[in-house]
């Protein structure tokens, strides 16, 4: 068996460990005499399973206890719509900070149930960094202020949590969701797709404040409807049993690896790595304002485009698959997620020198 190193945008590499440990319980799950693909989610196992995640999730987050943990589906586009179905509770609108192509989408649903204000945006157009705190337009009567902490494809990432007084702050995390430490009393809500750092595709963990819930729009379905799942312990419907199980044991691999403090000193070692390679020499190039750069998904150019094909050919053939952008911007990108290990972001530079080297 050969692992290669997985630079994909999502889904994405998961840690070795969980594989194993998956793969070890996929016919019998602890003497259950069955897979946990294939539990009742109302059976003992499958509720001990869910609520040891739930918990998990908790300790690594010192989730505060008046905040609410869901495991949803439809992915962070469902929570598109979600977000103001649940939240504008009788407001006309909200204020959306706009940092990145997912911000765009998520203001754009959100237009379908209120006024999406752009609160701030770059001024040149292109998002290749934050736009100053102070620059931002709030509106005091907003419902809430969404922002996207990390946009996936620009590369372009919140080293802060923005300070926005009594209105909630909600924040799309799908990309860069226990990368580092954070503090969740600071947000009305939090909501992340599980198929980038959590887990695998088809879950989506929400967190939400107690105090947000119960005004959903009366024509909110009942799955996107917080209360409605809180109440129900995300099991309104049949979860997404196996997914839920996968993030279990990621939630695990992070407390074993030291928790978030470990892993984010670790991720900005890696982003590191790449970044300072980048910035030595002049052949790759990387748009983003130093501050803003993303420690988890690094998007970078070749002085010319024509070699793009060839640099892609090349990074696969040497086991270092899933690094072409994102077709709407171009160019590459290196995803590094907690499961990325150290030497994979090595291997990844060192390719890079000798294809500069050699085609430079
Ligand atoms: C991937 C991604 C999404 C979309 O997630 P889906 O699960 O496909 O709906 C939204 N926001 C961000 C920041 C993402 O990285």
């Amino acid at each position: 068996m050969t692992r290669k190193f997985n630079f994909s945008a999502g889904p994405a590499i998961l840690p070795l460990p969980v594989l194993q440990q998956a793969q070890a319980e996929l016919l019998d799950w602890h003497g259950s005499g069955m897979s946990v693909m294939e539990m009742s989610h109302r059976d003992k196992d499958f509720m001990s399973i869910a609520a040891a995640a739930e918990r998990d999730l908790r300790e690594i987050l010192s989730i505060p206890a008046n905040y609410k943990v869901l495991f949803m589906q439809g992915g962070a586009t469902a929570q598109f719509a979600a977000v103001p179905m649940n939240l504008l509770r009788g407001k006309s609108g909200a204020d959306y900070v706009v940092t990145g192509s997912w911000g765009v989408k998520a203001s754009k649903e959100m237009a379908r149930y209120g006024k999406a204000s752009v609160a701030a945006k770059p001024a040149d157009g292109k998002f290749t960094h934050i736009p100053e705190r102070a620059a931002w337009k709030l509106d005091p009567q907003a419902a809430y202020v969404h922002y996207t902490p990390n946009e996936t494809i620009e590369g372009v990432e919140f080293g802060w949590v923005p300070e926005v007084g009594g209105v909630p702050l909600v924040a799309d995390f799908s990309s860069t969701f226990l990368s580092r430490p954070l503090d969740v009393s600071r947000f009305g809500l939090i909501y992340a797709g599980a198929q980038k750092n959590a887990g695998p595709a088809g879950i989506t963990i929400v967190i939400v404040r107690e105090d947000l819930l119960g005004q959903a729009l009366p024509a909110t379905p009942s799955i996107f409807d917080y209360k409605q799942v809180a109440d129900n312990e995300s099991m309104l419907n049949t979860p997404s049993c196996y997914a839920w199980y996968i993030c279990g044991l990621v939630f695990q691999w992070i407390k074993a690896e030291g928790g978030l403090a470990a892993i984010g000193e670790r991720n900005r070692r890696k982003a590191m790595l790449i970044y300072d390679y980048i910035d030595s020499q002049s052949f790759y190039r990387n748009p983003v304002a130093k501050p803003d750069r993303s420690w988890m998904n690094v998007v970078f150019t070749l002085a010319d485009d024509k070699l793009d094909a060839d640099f892609l050919k090349g990074a696969a053939a040497a086991g270092l698959p899933g690094l072409k952008g994102h077709r709407s911007v171009g160019g590459m990108r290196a995803s590094l997620y907690n499961a990325m290990p150290e030497a994979g972001v090595a291997a990844l530079v060192d390719y890079m020198k000798e294809f500069a080297r050699s085609r430079g």
